[in-house]
């Protein structure tokens, strides 16, 4: 039987998919307070404010010699009062001195400017004390790094909402602060529908493939610090779905599936999260990944202190849907659930190198490479194969380029463009 509504009609757009899918996430953000080593990926709860300056107070930025800058005018050698190592509290500038200082030592009491130890000579006087010649004067506060430049006490250091990452631990560490107070993760479940999917290691039989899904999903998931509960293969069967489904929920905050969540009658995703618990989105306006489900089922008896819906992501089981749909609607709403105020894909805009005539009624998600001939600015380009089961092209993609609904593409256009970087 054909699909009695013409094509596109009744399809969920990205948008609005994502704000509902963020929308649950946040009513599903509990706290931990977790050592700061801890941290990194983590998101804050709290905004942080700084309980000090740093620096905490204002230190030589070089090797050299401390001195009062109206010490150096009458050009006369300065006698050197005190050594001042990093580490060390020094005592008040004796007037008509200097004082030898090393890079991140306190500068004394009396003293305004920092002479490099490249510009100075030692000469000595007759009972063979040092004394400091300045070869080029300095001006005030030259080669000093002042109290509280870096981050001032009781600023906000980092919003509520914020995503740490290794210089915010390093900047949150440098005020003293040692553990933080960040959203706790999900406990995500994996499951791959599929009566043709073997685990690589074993040999196909025929009409069997790799699962390849379970593997981009893992290291997607570890990327963003989840480890994964990997419940394994699902035979296409409804009995077996909703048997896997259920140990899934008894287990996990989240589970994400892979295929089974087309319209076939070989697809039990879709009835079995209808029996069990909600279906609240079902086909988007998307290309690839069209079939996605997401829903919710009640947490299992013996779940232990959670009182939440589990969430459902059904991802469709071509492997570049499988990948699109988890960057632009999975991974958004997992950081969601772990604090994140902006937890969605950054874009960036960059202008298009190629024709492409009016898309469908779906949002595209092109795979795209980046080009940059010497001295000229970036470019995109589509990789040649764009079907949904070509995952070697994702590999090959530096990143996804954006093409909305009903518009066509001319060389030179920018395009919304998510990068891959660090998330791939
Ligand atoms: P389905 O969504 O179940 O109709 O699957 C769509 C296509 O994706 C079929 O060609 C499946 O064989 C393939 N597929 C489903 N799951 C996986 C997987 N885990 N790894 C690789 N390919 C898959
Ligand atoms: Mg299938």
């Amino acid at each position: 039987m054909t699909d009695p509504a013409p094509h596109g009609i009744g399809l969920m757009p990205m948008e609005t998919a994502l704000k509902a899918l963020l929308a649950v996430a946040g009513t599903h953000v509990s706290g931990e307070t977790i050592p700061l080593g801890e941290a990194d990926g983590r998101v804050l709860l709290d905004d942080v404010y700084a309980a000090r300056d740093v620096p905490p107070w204002a230190n030589s930025a070089m090797d050299g010699y401390a001195i009062n800058v109206a010490d150096q005018q009458s050009g006369t050698p300065l006698p050197i009062s005190q050594r001042i190592p990093a580490g060390t509290a020094p005592k008040p500038l004796q007037y008509g001195t200097a004082a030898r200082i090393f890079t991140g030592a306190p500068i004394p009491e009396g003293a305004d400017a920092v002479v490099i130890q490249e510009n100075c000579d030692l000469t000595q006087n007759d009972q063979k004390e040092p004394l400091l010649v300045i070869k080029q004067a300095v001006v005030g506060r030259e080669n000093i790094r002042e109290q509280g430049a870096d981050v001032r006490y009781r600023s906000v250091i980092f919003k509520a909402g914020h995503r740490l990452r290794p210089a915010d631990l390093g900047v949150l560490a440098a005020t003293g602060v040692a553990s933080v107070h960040v959203g706790k993760k999900p406990v995500v479940a994996l499951l791959s529908s599929g009566d043709e999917l073997v685990a690589p290691g074993k040999e196909l039989a025929p009409g069997q493939i790799y699962n390849s899904n379970a593997f981009v999903l893992k290291a997607l998931l570890a990327r963003i610090g989840l480890q994964v509960l990997d419940l394994g293969a699902m035979a296409d069967t409804r009995h077996e779905t909703e048997r896997k489904l259920s140990r899934a929920a008894a287990q996990a905050d989240c589970i994400i599936s892979t295929g089974g969540v087309s319209a076939g009658e070989e697809d039990h995703v879709r009835a079995a999260l209808q029996g069990m618990g909600e279906l609240d989105i079902w086909k988007l306006a998307l290309k690839p990944g069209k079939p996605f489900a997401f829903g919710r089922l009640p947490a299992e008896k013996g779940a232990g202190e959670r009182k939440h819906d589990v969430l459902f992501f059904g991802l469709p089981g071509n492997p570049v849907s499988a990948f699109v749909t988890f960057l632009t609607l999975v991974r958004p709403t997992l950081l969601a659930f772990m604090g994140a105020s902006e937890p969605a894909l950054k874009e960036l805009l960059m202008p298009a190198g190629f024709d492409a005539p009016e898309s469908g009624s779906r949002q595209e998600y092109l795979r795209v490479s980046v080009f940059q001939a010497e001295n000229a600015l970036p470019y995109l380009m589509p990789l040649r194969d764009q079907s949904s089961g070509v995952l070697s092209s994702v590999a090959q993609a530096d990143g996804l380029a954006i093409v909305p609904p009903h518009t066509s593409v001319a060389s030179g256009q920018l395009l919304r463009f998510l990068p891959f970087g660090d998330i791939v």
